[in-house]
């Protein structure tokens, strides 16, 4: 039925929005492709932005380095099949921006009116010509203010650093539980009192929290709010 609702060429988009760890990413991969949308994960950019600086051993917080980077590179997004695939200067770097590292790289220069500029365009771009769902910081308030469907979707700090420790086990890391929440609050901090484009939670958007839901849970409570306003929305 997702398909009818699309005859008459208007692309669906849903916003999801959220601090770090909050389970938006393998949610909205899971609920993309049951429905046939794609998922665009905008934080992928901003990690892979991240990368080049990191790589350049620029200093992320050195506003001048970082633009000098950010001007010559080019990041974007392909999909395919098995999900997104991020490129920088054509390389596909999905697995590399994942590492602990790069979270404190990509939150530092996502704080930069240019990087911010630089990805907007291919955000907005990729949302225009697909039925979309974007998971990020600003897309309900900045890149898509006219989404059909906002999401805010946050939890605990303590069920978020628990998520990503069980991650960096499993991706055969040896994480500190600890610094791992430390690092959260203090990305929550930097991404919702940056200047421009901070973390917050738009007007319209329906607020789930997933504190101690199992991903299942907190999959079903995303894919049933999703379903009951694409219902209402179109679905007369
Ligand atoms: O979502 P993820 O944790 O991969 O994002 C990495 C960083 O990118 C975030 O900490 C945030 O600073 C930044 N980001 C952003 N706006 C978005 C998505 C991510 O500023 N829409």
């Amino acid at each position: 039925w997702v398909g009818n609702m699309t005859e008459n060429g208007k692309k669906i988009s849903i916003a999801i929005d959220g601090p770090s760890g909050a389970g938006k990413s393998t949610i909205s991969d899971k609920i993309a492709s049951e429905f046939g949308f794609l998922h665009l994960d905008t934080g992928a950019l901003y990690r892979a932005v991240g990368l080049a600086v990191y790589r350049e051993g620029v200093d992320p917080h050195d506003a001048d380095g970082v633009r000098k980077v950010a001007e010559t590179i080019n990041v974007t997004a392909m999909h395919t099949p098995n999900g997104q695939k991020t490129l920088l200067n054509g390389e596909d770097v999905s697995r590399e921006i994942r590492q602990n590292v790069i979270s404190g790289y990509a939150s530092a220069v996502s704080a930069l009116p240019l990087v911010r500029e630089k990805l907007l365009g291919i955000q907005r771009q990729i949302a225009l010509n697909n039925n979309v769902l974007v998971d990020g910081r600003d897309i309900g308030t900045v890149v898509l203010p006219f989404a059909d469907i906002k999401i805010y979707l946050t939890a605990s700090v303590e069920s978020r650093a628990q998520r990503r420790y069980e991650e960096l086990i499993l991706r055969g890391e040896h994480p500190d539980y600890d610094t791992i929440c430390s690092e959260i609050q203090a990305r929550d901090i930097a991404d919702s009192t940056r200047e421009i484009a901070p973390l917050k939670c738009a007007e319209d958007a329906t607020v789930l929290d997933t504190s101690g839901l199992s991903f299942e849970d907190g999959y079903a409570l995303v894919k049933n709010t999703i379903t009951e306003r694409l219902e209402k929305c179109f679905i007369q």
